[in-house]
């Protein structure tokens, strides 16, 4: 300020200046935040939480050396993707399999490594974009293979397919609708159809997007009933339902995995050993059938939700809140449609939402809450037991600031 020409009322206003720079950019890194918006996956969060126990368990891999590219049976080099790649077969029912940092990464290495210079059909109600900046014709524009639509933004058939095959197509590919569907007068050929009808012409290949390996997500197909329907290749990220970090997975055929292995840009897209071995312990959970973060806030009943919510309205102690029922969604990309109910506690209040949000949102551990109709809302789907005392305590200094001004 001073460089700037600007004065200065004495000491104090300099110290409140540098203390509050200061506090600012201690907010600009990743910090823990209270997920209060009733979507479990949420990406502007960070989509999953990790569960404690792997962060613990690979706590001395990463802080000492680790084996990741040594094969102690052999004293020999060894490959950093075989335990991943083992623990997926296990999980999806894949031959083979290869990760790389997140599942747009995996979808380009397949499409450079498998269909550069190639045709490659997809539905035109397929054409998606996900979140900030993923859309499929980019991606396949930048991997060099040539996009060919086929069907209607609404009907698609096999025959639309199949009618579109040459000796030049190198694969179908079916993207998952992860964030919108669509209603009404409509079809999409199946993967199981798409098998039959294509065969060996082209590589029938899936980007499923969500990871989900069982039937617990209503919405959602997963990865080993594509595999049996006759999907040559599936790409997912580990990040969504699995709850793990962020990383693609590719599974599928040996031949086509080896192929992508091989490639330079496997070499330029595969992640590092923490990540690794973070999503390795993170699949030895599931395999043990131990719920992900979100699976197992999922799995809460409503009563469960309800006594956390009435123990932080009562050591809150204020009228202005009142327990009730609001639908909670996966998000990330996992069963669009699905709402599932769920319950939060709406702040009955005169003053600005908008206010209270940022109030909310300048706690030391900021707590993300919503508003609906209005009013705020603070949803219980996603939180931690461990929360209930953070989000008691915001409440009530929030009202008691307000109840000032
Ligand atoms: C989420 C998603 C992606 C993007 O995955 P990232 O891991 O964020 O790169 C791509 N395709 C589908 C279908 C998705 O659901």
């Amino acid at each position: 300020m001073i460089l700037h020409g600007q004065s200065i009322d004495g000491i104090q206003a300099i110290i409140d200046q540098v203390a509050q720079v200061c506090q600012s950019s201690e907010r600009m890194h990743p910090i823990r935040v209270v997920n209060c918006s009733g979507i479990l996956i949420h990406t502007n969060l960070g989509r999953s939480p990790l569960s404690e126990s792997v962060w613990d368990a690979v706590k001395e891999a990463n802080c000492r050396y680790t084996n990741l590219e040594f094969n102690l049976s052999t004293g020999k080099r060894g490959n950093r993707a075989d335990i991943s790649s083992d623990l997926l077969h296990h999980m999806t029912g894949s031959e083979d399999a290869i990760v790389v940092n997140n599942n747009a990464a995996a979808l380009f290495l397949l499409l450079a490594a498998v269909a550069k210079g190639k045709r490659v059909l997809v539905s035109r109600g397929e054409l998606v974009q996900i979140g900030g900046g993923f859309r499929i014709h980019e991606i396949m524009q930048q991997s060099g293979a040539e996009l060919v639509e086929v069907g209607t933004t609404n009907i698609t058939t096999v025959s639309d397919y199949v009618n579109a095959l040459d000796e030049n197509t190198a694969m179908v590919l079916k993207v998952h609708r992860s964030n919108f569907s669509i209603h009404g007068f409509t079809n999409e050929a199946s993967v199981d159809e798409l098998a039959k009808a294509i065969g060996r012409r082209a590589i029938l290949a899936v980007d499923q997007g969500s990871g989900a390996h069982d039937n617990s997500v209503p919405g959602e197909i997963s990865t080993r009933t594509l595999f049996k329907q006759g999907a040559d290749i599936i790409t997912f990220s580990g990040d969504k339902l699995i709850g793990s970090v962020q990383i693609g997975c590719i599974c599928g055929k040996t031949k086509i995995v080896k192929q992508l292995a091989k490639h330079p840009l496997y070499r330029v897209l595969r992640p590092g050993k923490t990540v690794l071995s973070i999503f390795e312990h993170t699949l030895i959970d599931r395999l043990n059938t131990i719920p992900s973060v979100p699976g197992s806030f999922f799995k809460r009943s409503m009563n469960e939700l309800r006594e956390m919510g009435n123990s932080i309205i009562s050591i809150t102690g204020n009228e202005q809140l009142a327990l009730v029922e609001s639908p909670m969604a996966f998000g990330g990309g996992s069963d669009p449609e699905g709402e599932y109910p769920s319950v939060a506690i709406k702040i009955d209040s005169l003053h600005n939402p908008h206010q209270i949000l940022k109030m909310l949102r300048d706690r030391p551990i900021p707590i993300i809450a919503i508003i609906i109709d209005s009013k705020v809302h603070l949803h219980l789907a996603a939180v931690f037991d461990d929360e209930i005392t953070i989000i008691a305590s915001a409440i009530r200094d929030v009202l008691k600031d307000l109840a000032c001004i």
